[in-house]
């Protein structure tokens, strides 16, 4: 989460039609199975390792930022998983010129990193499911490891997209495309996903919903009796198609108290505006932010891992997943109803 600063279908389709005709199609109505492979011990291996001190803060740019990147490609390349065809690679590269020109920050080259599960049915629908994977870096000698912000989108990305991958070998791959996005750049004014927004590798007209992850493995003040909420932001901004798939499928599977607070578009803080899927947003796309809000270790060098409650981090991270595979798996993509 950024500081407030002061400021293909149819050709496809069609030939495919006989065969679609006569083939049993998928059933894909019960994720269950790959919800439950989605854990709080596979969440703590991967979030030790990103929020480690040698990642050093994982500041935009930095060498600690590119070392946390290998990791995440190395996991994607171990579950099978592997960069979108019309891509060259995981990388995708945002240029100093770009990341520093607005605030004449000095920060090196970075990367987007993505990976991607082609759709079986709709492939040249993509659904986007993001977080940011840089933090503050190290001040005054001191790693801000960044663990809730935004290591802990960072992981259940990765768990998202193992679930999707077993699936997918099962048979139940989704039947729109997926594509999972680490954002660069956050901190420094959501560049990484400006970048993106300005460069899309997909057109944005076929890019269906955009879920954005960042900071859910705390709690609040405001919820200091139960860490069994999220908070749920902007889902209903653009479609309330969108908005309806996320209470459903937390009735069906996850049952987390939604807190809809934040969402008040006359809430001071913002949040709507504050993190990667407001480029999304931007341009139309329906797009819902999971957080958990702010504590007091935000932005500080306490954002540790010790910190991090495994139990809401798997929950939330499962709730993600539900709304990826209902809005992958469903018959019409959600409606942009809503201006
Ligand atoms: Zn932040």
């Amino acid at each position: 989460m950024r500081n407030l600063i002061p400021i293909l279908a149819i050709a496809a389709a069609m030939t495919s039609c006989s065969s679609v005709k006569t083939q049993k199609q998928v059933d894909n109505s019960n994720p269950t199975k790959y919800l439950n492979s989605i854990t709080a011990a596979d969440l703590k291996t991967h979030l030790y390792i990103v929020a480690n001190d040698s990642m050093e803060g994982r500041e935009t740019g930095s060498e600690g930022q590119k070392k946390a990147g290998r990791y995440l490609i190395s996991q994607y390349t171990k579950n099978g998983i592997s960069f979108p065809k019309v891509a060259e690679s995981f990388y995708q590269k945002v240029p100093a010129a770009f990341l520093n020109r607005r605030k004449g920050d000095n920060l090196n080259d970075s990367e987007n990193i993505w990976a991607f599960i082609e759709g079986s049915e709709k492939p040249e629908e993509v659904v986007v499911v993001s977080a940011h994977y840089d933090h503050v870096g190290v001040k005054n000698g001191d790693v801000y490891n960044g663990a809730d912000d935004d290591g802990s989108g960072t992981v259940a990305l990765l768990e998202i997209a193992e679930a999707f991958a077993k699936a997918k070998k099962d048979g139940h791959g989704p039947k729109r495309s997926i594509l999972f996005f680490h954002a660069t750049g956050e901190e420094h004014g959501l560049l990484g996903s400006s970048y993106y927004s300005e460069n899309p590798l997909f057109p944005f007209e076929n890019t269906v919903t955009d879920i954005n992850i960042d900071m859910i493995g705390r709690r609040d003040a405001a919820h200091e009796a139960s860490n069994n909420y999220v908070y749920l932001i902007g889902a209903d901004r653009l479609s309330s198609d969108l908005d309806s798939i996320c209470t459903a499928v937390n009735d069906k599977y996850t049952k987390i108290d939604l807190d809809y607070k934040f969402n008040d578009k006359n809430d001071p803080n913002h949040f709507y505006e504050r993190s990667d899927h407001y480029n999304f947003a931007k341009h139309g796309i329906p797009s819902v932010f999971l957080f958990n809000g702010v504590h007091a270790d935000y932005h500080r060098k306490t954002d540790t891992v010790d910190k991090i409650e495994f139990d809401a981090l798997t929950k939330r991270t499962q709730l993600a997943f539900s709304i990826a595979w209902e809005v992958a798996n469903r018959e019409n993509r959600p409606v942009v109803d809503k201006k």
